[in-house]
C-alpha cells in the first residue's frame, strides 16, 4: 500500500505500522435560518482536518438541508476527498463527518463512511468510531440481502434506519442496549442530529456549543477548537443525545460502565486534546517524568522519536536533569506518488521518514524516548542507525508498559503472535533491538499520570484483562465478507 500525502500518524517504518487509530467523527446543528451563513459542510470540513490523525483511508460528509440528505465520500485525505467546489454542493443545517481507518470490513468505498439507509419514514447517516464485537448478532436482526457494506457500522444504520416505525430514536433505544463493544457514534435524520456512546465509553465523544448557536460533538475537543466551539461536556457513556430546534436533550439507554481506553492518552488522541479536564500532552509529559523515575540512567542527551515520543522525552529531560536536544530529523511530507521501498532496499525505509543528526549524536551517551513498540522493528532500525551515526550507548526508553494483547475496541494492532512483547521478555527484547538498555513506564504509573481511576479505563492491550468479552468468533476484522 502506498504511503499517503502527509500522513499524520507516526508510521515510520511501512513493514512496521504503528497502532492505527479507528476513526474521527464530527456532526453540527445549527437553526436553519443561519445555514447559509454557518455552512455547515465546511465546519465540518475543518472538524475532519483536525481530526485526520484518527483515520486515512477515506472521508465522507453527510448535509441534511431540513428535507433531504446528501452524501459525498471518497478514498483518501479529507484534503484529497474534498475541495472547495464539492463543499459548495453539500448545503444545509445539519452534518455529520468521518474519517476512517478500517477496524471491520476492508479499506473500500462502499465501506467509507457515512453509511446511509434510507426507509419511508425518511433517511438516515452514521458515522462511528469503535469496533462492535457482537456484529453477526446484530447482522441476524436484518433481513437476508440487506446489507450492501461489511462494516459493524453499516448493520447499526440499518437496523437504526428500520427497526420499529418511531424513528431514530426509538431505534436507538431499542437498538443500543442490545449492541456491545465500543462505539461513538454521531448520527442524523433530516431534521436532527444524534450522538451516542457505548455504556463504557471506550472511545472519547464531547459536545461542544457554537457561539452564535448551533451544536458540535466530535470525537476530540480539537476538533471543537478549530471551528470556534466552546466545549461544553463529554458524552457520557450510555447516553444517547438529540439535537434541534428544541435544543440538546439526553436520556441513558443503559447504566455508565466507564473504561476509557488508556492508549488514548499514550498515543491516539491529539496532545492538544482534553480528556476528563486534563490536557493530553500534560499527561505524557507526566508519563515522561515518571519513566525517568522508573528507569533513571547515565546519558548526555535525552532525544525523541519524532514526534509521538516528544512529550515525553521532554518530560524524562526535567525529570533527569538530562539534556534535551532532536537527534533525529522526521520527513513528515512523503507522498502519495512516494514509490514503497522493493524488499531489495527495505532497509532504507527507515531513512524515508527519518535522519539522524550526526553532528548532535556523535560520541553521545543517548536516552531514546519513544511512545509504544509494536514489532520491534522501526526501534532496531532506529538504534542501528544511531550508533551507525556515531552514538556511544543507546538507551531507549517506552512511554508505554509493553503492548502485548491485540485490541478488539476499535485500534487495529498486530496480532498477539506478531507483537513482540507478546512473545518476549525485556531483556530479549532489549536484545533484539540492539539498545544498551530499555525501559517500559509500568502500568500503574501509566494509570497514576492519566488521573483516571484504574477500574474505569480499559487497559487490555498492556494487561489482557478485557473489560467486555470478546468471543473468539467476533474477532475477526473480515467476518462480514466470509463467504462473499
Ligand atoms: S485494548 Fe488498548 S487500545 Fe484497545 S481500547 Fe483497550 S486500552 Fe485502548
Amino acid at each position: 500500500m502506498p504511503l499517503r500525502d502527509g500522513r499524520l500518524s507516526h508510521d515510520i517504518d511501512p513493514s512496521d505500522r504503528p497502532p492505527q487509530d479507528a476513526c474521527g467523527v464530527f456532526g453540527v446543528w445549527v437553526p436553519a435560518d443561519q445555514a447559509s451563513r454557518a455552512e455547515v459542510s465546511k465546519l465540518t470540513y475543518y472538524g475532519l482536518y483536525a481530526l485526520q490523525h484518527r483515520g486515512q483511508e477515506s472521508a465522507g460528509i453527510a448535509v441534511s438541508d431540513g428535507s433531504r440528505i446528501v452524501v459525498f465520500k471518497d478514498m483518501g485525505l479529507v484534503a484529497q476527498v474534498f475541495d472547495e467546489s464539492v463543499l459548495n454542493t453539500l448545503r444545509g443545517h445539519i452534518a455529520v463527518g468521518h474519517c476512517r481507518y478500517s477496524t471491520t470490513g476492508s479499506p473500500t468505498w462502499e465501506n467509507a463512511q457515512p453509511t446511509f439507509r434510507s426507509s419511508d419514514a425518511g433517511g438516515l447517516a452514521l458515522v462511528h468510531n469503535g469496533n462492535l464485537i457482537n456484529t453477526p448478532e446484530l447482522a441476524a436482526r436484518l433481513a437476508p440481502g440487506v446489507l450492501t457494506a461489511t462494516t459493524d457500522t453499516e448493520v447499526l444504520t440499518a437496523l437504526l434506519a428500520t427497526s420499529g416505525d418511531g424513528g431514530p430514536l426509538a431505534a436507538a433505544r431499542e437498538i443500543l442496549p442490545a449492541t456491545r463493544g465500543a462505539y461513538s457514534l454521531v448520527f442524523m435524520d433530516e431534521g436532527t442530529l444524534y450522538a451516542a456512546r457505548d455504556p463504557e465509553g471506550i472511545r472519547p465523544l464531547v459536545l461542544g456549543a457554537l457561539e452564535d448557536s448551533g451544536w458540535v460533538v466530535a470525537s476530540e475537543t480539537a476538533g471543537l477548537d478549530i471551528v470556534g466551539a466552546r466545549f461544553v461536556r463529554e458524552i457520557e457513556p450510555g447516553e444517547l443525545v438529540a439535537i434541534d430546534g428544541d435544543g440538546v436533550r439526553s436520556e441513558r439507554f443503559a447504566e455508565a460502565r466507564p473504561k476509557g481506553c488508556l492508549f488514548e492518552y499514550v498515543y491516539l488522541a491529539r496532545p492538544d486534546t482534553t480528556i476528563a479536564g486534563r490536557s493530553v500532552q500534560a499527561t505524557r509529559v507526566e508519563v515522561g517524568r515518571r519513566l525517568a523515575r522508573e528507569h533513571p540512567v547515565e546519558a548526555d542527551m535525552v532525544i525523541p522519536t519524532p514526534e509521538s515520543g516528544t512529550p515525553a522525552a521532554i518530560g524524562y529531560a526535567e525529570a533527569s536533569g538530562i539534556p534535551y536536544g532532536q537527534g533525529l530529523v522526521k520527513n513528515s511530507y512523503v507522498g502519495r506518488t512516494f514509490i514503497q521501498p522493493s524488499q531489495t532496499i527495505r532497509q532504507l525505509g527507515i531513512r524515508l521518514k527519518l535522519n539522524p543528526l550526526r553532528e548532535a549524536i556523535e560520541g553521545k551517551r543517548l536516552v531514546v524516548v519513544d511512545d509504544s513498540i509494536v514489532r520491534g522493528n522501526t526501534q532496531r532500525a532506529i538504534v542501528g542507525m544511531l550508533r551507525d551515526a556515531g552514538a556511544a550507548e543507546v538507551h531507549v526508553r517506552i512511554s508505554s508498559p509493553p503492548v502485548a494483547w491485540p485490541c478488539f475496541y476499535g485500534i487495529d494492532f498486530a496480532t498477539r503472535a506478531e507483537l513482540i512483547a507478546g512473545n518476549l521478555s525485556v531483556e530479549e527484547i532489549r536484545d533484539s533491538i540492539g539498545a544498551d538498555s530499555l525501559g517500559y513506564i509500568s502500568l500503574d504509573e501509566l494509570i497514576s499520570a492519566s488521573h483516571i481511576a484504574k477500574d474505569n479505563l480499559c487497559r487490555a492491550c498492556f494487561d489482557g484483562v478485557y473489560p467486555i468479552p470478546v468471543e473468539e468468533a467476533a474477532r475477526g476484522k473480515h467476518l462480514l465478507e466470509v463467504g462473499r
